[in-house]
């Protein structure tokens, strides 16, 4: 079977066979009937969705139902952000409580919370696979992460070595690797290039695993 290069999380979708991607879709696009979609209430959302969250909710619920939406994201915490910490709790733990009961594994916005998401891991048993994206830590929190059976995803900090990840990237574990172009331009060949740069890795082998890494939770 020949391999294909799996993007786990973009906003800017390519064309190709050879590509298998997770498009992020904002609550208000329509699903279209071919590929891999993901939709969620981003926590930058917040303000902008004010009283309208159970409205949002309701139509994330009905999103999710459709069989090529695949997962749930973004959702997360961002300590960056202006919105209130404990609102974005709140929304985050609806939104745990649907990829739970909707069998849907969730894609993980983080920013200065890995503390907290591992809280949130715990405190509610889940049982779906959460995929971190945007990973831009260090090799402790890639331990501690994949410790708590947490998925990291890895995009164009790649390419740049003053990234944390950069240097800490050799180290990661390829049971609990995917890689994505999020925002990025460039194409996710690029990305997975430098991955197999920095792990000394044959391409191939990375390809294989990072398809395995993608049936394993999504079968
Ligand atoms: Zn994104």
């Amino acid at each position: 079977m020949e391999t294909i290069f799996v993007d786990i999380h973009t906003h800017a979708p390519k064309s190709g066979n050879h590509l298998l991607q997770i498009i992020n879709l904002d609550l208000g696009q329509d699903c279209p009937e071919h590929g891999y979609f993901s939709y969620s209430i981003h926590p930058w959302a917040l303000d902008s969705i004010g009283f309208q969250i159970e409205t949002a909710m309701r139509r994330l619920e009905e999103r999710l139902q459709s069989t090529n939406v695949i997962a749930l994201g973004e959702a997360g915490l961002d300590k960056m952000h202006k919105t209130t910490f404990e609102r974005q709790i709140a929304l985050f733990e609806h939104q745990i409580a649907l990829s739970e009961a909707l069998h849907k594994p969730m894609i993980l916005h983080d920013v200065r919370s890995h503390n907290e998401i591992i809280a949130m891991r715990k405190k509610h048993k889940a049982k779906q696979a959460w995929i971190l994206h945007g990973f831009n830590g260090t090799e402790q929190d890639m331990k501690q992460l994949v410790g708590q059976g947490i998925f990291l995803s890895v995009g164009e900090s790649l390419l740049h070595p003053e990234k944390r990840i950069y240097a800490a990237f050799p180290a990661v574990d390829l049971d609990f690797l995917f890689l994505e172009t999020d925002m990025a331009e460039v194409g996710i060949e690029t990305i997975y290039e430098a991955a197999v740069q920095r792990l000394g890795m044959d391409f191939s082998l990375l390809k294989e695993q990072i398809q395995s890494n993608f049936r394993h939770i999504f079968q």
